[in-house]
């Protein structure tokens, strides 16, 4: 027999049913009990499907009415304490409140889970922070599994992972000295999931996959001692989104039951931990991607195992299924439009089903599935022969770019005279970021013209009309590098994947981002080709509109990348480079068109950095090159800007400064510019252009706030590189709050260069 499990399922349904329901729920159209059906129901269906594909172990406890992190915060009595709620007697809009925030405090910070595009909600340590035990929300589920008649598998983050994940909050200390106060109520937690007469409780430890300090990595001894020792349940330590190689004698030493480890995001991990004497479960299907796996070839590393592992061993996703989309089988359209694409492809439900297959195989020998095997290899052979991804003017281009290649012709000290003398800017020149508000209209026309209620002439000329009423209010605000909105551009990244070839687009390929937010990421499945200009139509209209400097505007090849899920038949960096490609045709008809400053957005790029340190630099190498690339042959006196937000980008300098952009703008206000003392103590070459305002409010800044923010960056920017402008893009602020907002930019950047004249 070989244990099929599973570490967690998407939360939100099939069909974001989740989603809907807890909106219906904020906006008071159902009730709390409404909601709480909903998402029992769901539960029911997530569990029937894994028993249908025979798996051996249901997910438990992963189910959430918002983030993981946070259930756990709330059972181990870590809420913050500014909210002033009890965690033993939480109700449910309480605990929407930790997650969104109320009347008097903001929400619970998000951050990346890992390198996902899930974010949880970070724990806010105190040094006397008071623990406390609270299993009820896992206690429940795990109830209504077994009496459903499931064989119910609690999962919970374990806790090194959880303090790590923390951040501390008021006076100076240690979060890790927590540790000692955390783990009795850890063992009182996992006690309370073991009297309800589980086998296993999975507890996952992320964190090992990232480079933990020395005094962490020791804990973790005593940590899983502890526990094994005190709690009545088999305990399965789980890894993920990296190899745990380096710890194999660690965590081959600790006392638990069994070990999970990824597998397919590093496959060369296994050798490690072959010779483990407890049970090996392999995360052999991946959680993270969309396409189907090559039976057989996963049967190649697991039936070696087997052989040696016996019944110690256990298949299971590479992570939570969390990651994945639900259900191909509701895809019809992409299955019409491109029945080759769809054939490669597997969703959680399809995963499952894999998982099954390797089973069964592993039980009863191949030829028991033999009928699924040869499917899975028609597909891989269709995939690896079609000549609809693999297009070989992509690859011999890339081949033979010239050497330097994605080096601008001459360095940015002599580039920049040439831009200042047509450029003809005053000092601070002020300019925006790209989008301006997408107002409902803008919407509704993009529906109707989506759905061939609007003719291409008329939705043509409404998008038009919006780039007119932005150039004119540009003009009236008196900027001085203006954009054209963006009013054609539904999402920065979908938008140039649907004017791209090799890109393909689902309709429910929906991912969790955080609470109640999914996205649905554009798949890349083949070789990149950009069959005709996508941008300059636009921008060179909007450009016949004014005198002044007209900037056009693309999403970078790391963003539309890091974005998208990627093709995994050839390396990233490669995908990347080809999109660069792409984009430097369409940098070069800009160009040519006359739109000579060019703002290519690279908001991602921090993003894609990799887990582990000593793989940040061959990342930033291959993104540097890709995002260089983008812009190869355009002239001296063009204008090369970029634009980063979202992130803190403090320990990626020389990078940023590699990309060797003449002008970046980035995200600085909200940390008062501490972002710029680090520019400036590291030297930043080129012209920089720090947010003076945060875009993610309605609030109007006063003079004094700007003016503060200006003066700051100009003790550590000269003068003549300095630009002013907003934080991010602008489309989702209303039109009043968005003049008031620039005029006064305006005006204090118009104050001050009086000044600096005199
Ligand atoms: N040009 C984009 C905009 O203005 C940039 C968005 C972003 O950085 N996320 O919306
Ligand atoms: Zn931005």
């Amino acid at each position: 027999m070989t244990t099929f499990h599973l570490s967690g399922f998407p939360r939100v349904g099939a069909k974001r049913e989740l989603k809907f329901a807890q909106e219906r729920y904020w906006r008071g159209e159902i009730a709390e009990q409404d909601l709480l059906d909903i998402a029992k129901a769901l539960r029911e269906i997530n569990w029937k499907h894994q028993a249908a594909a025979n798996a051996d172990y249901v997910a438990v406890a992963d189910f959430t009415f918002y983030d993981h992190i946070l259930d756990l915060q709330v059972a181990t009595g870590a809420i913050p304490a500014r909210f002033g709620f009890d965690s033993q007697h939480l109700t449910l809009d309480q605990y929407f409140q930790l997650a969104r925030g109320n009347k008097t405090q903001f929400a619970i910070e998000m951050t990346k889970w890992f390198d996902t595009n899930y974010h949880y909600l970070v724990p806010e340590f105190q040094v006397d922070t008071q623990f406390k035990a609270n299993p009820a929300h896992y206690v429940q589920q795990i109830r209504e599994a077994k009496a459903l008649g499931f064989n119910a598998k609690p999962t919970i983050v374990g806790p090194l992972t959880f303090l790590w994940l923390g951040k501390e909050k008021g006076s100076a200390f240690n979060r890790f000295d927590l540790l000692n106060k955390l783990l009795p109520i850890y063992v009182e937690i996992l006690n309370a999931l073991a009297k309800e007469g589980v086998d296993y409780i999975q507890i996952d430890e992320p964190a090992l996959a990232v480079d933990l300090p020395e005094q962490w990595l020791a804990a973790y001894k005593e940590v899983y001692a502890t526990l094994t020792t005190q709690v009545n349940a088999k305990l399965l330590l789980a890894t993920y989104f990296g190899s745990v190689a380096e710890h194999a004698d660690l965590l081959k030493s600790l006392p638990v039951a069994g070990l999970h480890i990824d597998v397919v995001r590093a496959p060369e991990q296994l050798s490690a931990f072959i010779d483990y004497d407890k049970i090996l479960s392999v995360g052999i299907i991946d959680g993270r991607n969309i396409w189907r796996a090559n039976l057989s070839q996963v049967l190649d590393i697991v039936e070696p195992l087997k052989a040696k592992f016996a019944d110690r061993l256990w298949i299971a996703p590479s992570c939570s299924l969390l990651h994945s989309p639900y259900d191909l089988s509701v895809e019809t359209q992409l299955q019409a439009n491109k029945p080759e694409l769809y054939h490669w492809l597997s969703f959680c439900l399809q995963k499952i089903q894999e998982l099954r297959v390797i089973k069964t195989a592993l039980e009863q020998g191949r030829q028991a599935v033999q009928a699924e095997i040869d499917a899975s290899q028609a597909a891989a052979d269709e995939r690896a022969n079609s000549k609809e991804i693999h297009r070989p003017e992509v690859a011999t281009r890339l081949e033979n770019l010239p050497k330097g290649a994605d080096q601008r012709k001459s360095p940015f000290e002599e580039r920049i005279k040439l831009q200042n003398s047509w450029l003809n800017l005053p000092l601070l020149p002020t300019t925006s970021i790209g989008s301006f508000p997408q107002t409902k209209e803008i919407r509704l026309a993009r529906a109707a013209f989506k759905k061939g209620d609007l003719s291409v002439a008329d939705y043509e000329a409404a998008m038009k009309k919006e780039i007119e009423l932005v150039v004119r209010e540009q003009e009236k605000l008196d900027l001085d590098v203006l954009v054209h909105g963006e009013a054609e551009r539904n999402d920065m990244v979908e938008y140039f994947g649907e004017l791209l070839e090799g890109f393909a687009f689902t309709k429910f390929g929906w991912v969790q981002s955080y609470g109640s937010r999914c996205v649905k990421p554009p798949v890349i499945y083949g070789d990149v080709v950009r069959p005709e200009p996508m941008t300059v139509r636009w921008s060179q209209y909007a450009q016949s509109l004014t005198k002044k400097v007209m900037k056009g505007m693309l999403t970078g090849p790391v963003t539309i990348l890091q974005w998208s899920f990627v093709r995994n038949d050839i390396p990233r960096s490669t995908v990347c480079k080809q999109i660069a490609v792409a984009l430097s045709d369409e940098v070069l008809d800009l160009e040519k068109a006359g739109i000579k400053v060019i703002q290519i957005d690279e908001p991602a790029i921090r993003e894609g950095l990799p887990l582990k340190r000593a793989d940040w630099d061959a990342y930033l190498q291959w993104a540097g090159e890709a995002f260089r690339l983008s812009s190869m042959g355009c002239q001296d006196d063009t204008q090369i800007h970029t634009h980063m937000c979202y992130s803190e980008f403090n320990d990626i300098l020389p990078a940023i400064a590699a990309l060797d952009a003449d002008v970046i703008t980035i995200e600085t206000s909200r940390s008062d510019m501490e972002l710029l003392t680090a520019f400036a103590d590291f030297k930043y070459p080129n012209d920089i252009g720090p947010g003076v305002y945060d875009i993610h409010s309605p609030r109007v800044p006063t003079e004094a706030e700007v003016e503060h923010l200006l003066r700051k960056a100009l003790q550590v920017v000269p003068k003549e590189r300095l630009w002013v402008n907003p934080d991010c893009g602008l489309k989702t602020r209303g039109w009043t709050e968005t003049i008031e907002q620039l005029n006064v930019m305006v005006n204090v950047t118009k104050k001050l260069r009086t000044e600096l004249a005199q």
